[in-house]
């Protein structure tokens, strides 16, 4: 079975098709700008890697462009769309109607446009692939996998806040957490590079990208994160500032005489370690500035580490104890300082890093030394993978009705 892995984002797709026999991507690729007047498609397979140059007026024409590259006789992978088995869709933000992955039917399309005021940067590119992907591959069935949905174990006294209850009966107000795909890819590796039951185990897991948050998963299921009903909370972000005195709204909006769309502009674009900085909300560019003495780049620095570092504690608290710890994303996977800073002075909590493992970056380590009683681990992410997993999973669970629906849809 092979899964064409589809993530939408509002100007720009990434693609992966996944054999799913041996779990090996036969192609992959990005198409960056769409909507402007040049965008890009890079794609790149076993034995190919190119660049296409040209006007990609919105989704509809990139997904076309794309599937037409797949097909070509010359960068080529496949013969004919028939073999794509199956599409699986990222989706961001399901809401409460979703604990897992589903068959994309016209209701659940429906339910995703429900949510669009939960995710509204996010949700409506998402809906678009999933439509385009009906339009221009009819035949093929298309499954959601959401971000939210492994958070959605989540008890009430963590995922509701404090605020009147009518706002969560009545809107939706509530803690979802985001970065599910990532969350649960790296705990369940975790475990089985432990050679450990998952449902034995008290994880936590960071996930430190541009965007970050961290997650408690304790046997087996995810007892607190740190995104809430946005991904704005928690972490410090690339450009996002996480945990804020929720005075700080109408204050600076009376203060600076802002629109709440400012506001929300200032949180979703120019907060974070970009807003500290006033540098870059990229760790690479911010390291090198703060060995250079820039002040704003080490603190911003050491801002972010140290919300890490707290939020790690407070989950050791909440588990009573952690065994396996885990960094993944951009940020977790490479960036050596930051980690070595997040994981120094926590031998009390059982935590000792070994400070020469650390060096690694992007590929799965132990980083704990071996008298540490936690286990400290680099496990790269790899959403794609677990959408095709997911892809392959409800399509072979859903066999007959995917029959009944699609016979339904036809006529
Ligand atoms: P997202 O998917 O949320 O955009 P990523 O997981 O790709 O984010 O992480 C991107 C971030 O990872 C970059 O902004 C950069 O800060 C950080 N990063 C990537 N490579 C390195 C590196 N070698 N050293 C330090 N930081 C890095």
């Amino acid at each position: 079975m092979n899964v064409f892995v589809l993530n939408c984002g509002s100007s720009s797709l990434k693609y992966q098709l996944i054999n799913m026999k041996n779990e090996k991507v036969i192609a992959q690729g990005l198409v960056e700008k769409i909507g402007e007047e040049i965008s890009f498609l890079k794609h790149t397979s076993n034995c190919d890697e190119i660049v296409i140059e040209e006007n990609i007026k919105d989704h509809n024409q990139a997904i076309e462009l794309v599937l037409e590259v797949l097909q070509s006789r010359e960068h080529g992978v496949i013969e004919n769309m028939d073999e794509i088995n199956v599409v699986g869709h990222r989706v961001v933000h399901a809401g409460e109607k979703f604990s897992g992955s589903v068959l994309i039917t016209k209701a659940v399309i429906d339910a995703l446009r429900e949510n669009i005021k939960l995710a509204p940067l996010h949700n409506p590119a998402n809906i678009i692939g999933i439509e385009v992907s009906k339009k221009l591959m009819p035949k093929t069935p298309d499954v959601g996998v959401f971000d939210t949905a492994f958070h959605q174990s989540m008890p009430a006294e963590s995922f509701l806040y404090a605020l009147p209850y009518e706002w969560y009966q009545e809107n939706g107000v509530r803690r979802y957490g985001f970065h599910g795909t990532s969350h649960k890819y790296v705990s369940e590796r975790g475990a089985e590079i432990l050679n450990k039951e998952y449902y034995d185990l008290k994880i936590i897991t960071c996930h430190l990208g541009n965007g970050a948050s961290v997650a408690a998963i304790d046997h087996g299921k995810v007892i607190d994160t740190s995104m809430g009903l946005t991904p704005l909370e928690g972490l410090v972000m690339g450009t996002r500032p996480g945990d804020l005195d929720p005075g700080i709204i109408p204050y600076i909006m009376k203060e600076r005489n802002m629109t709440i769309e400012e506001v929300d502009q200032a949180f979703n674009k120019a907060s974070g370690v970009l807003g500290i900085s006033g540098l870059s909300n990229d760790f690479r560019e911010l390291t090198e500035a703060a060995e250079k003495g820039n002040k704003r780049a080490e603190l911003a620095i050491d801002i972010f580490c140290r919300r890490v570092k707290k939020y790690i504690g407070a989950y050791i608290a909440l588990m009573d104890g952690v065994d396996l710890l885990i960094f993944t994303a951009g940020i977790g996977e490479n960036a050596v300082d930051v980690r070595a800073k997040i994981l120094s002075n926590l031998e009390n909590l059982g935590i000792i890093i070994n400070q020469d493992k650390n060096k690694s970056r992007g590929k799965e380590i132990k980083i704990s030394s071996d008298s540490s009683a936690v286990d400290v681990y680099i496990i790269p992410t790899n959403e794609e993978l677990v959408i095709a997993r997911e892809a392959k999973k409800i399509i072979e669970n859903n066999i007959k009705n995917l029959i009944i629906d699609i016979l339904n849809e036809n006529n």
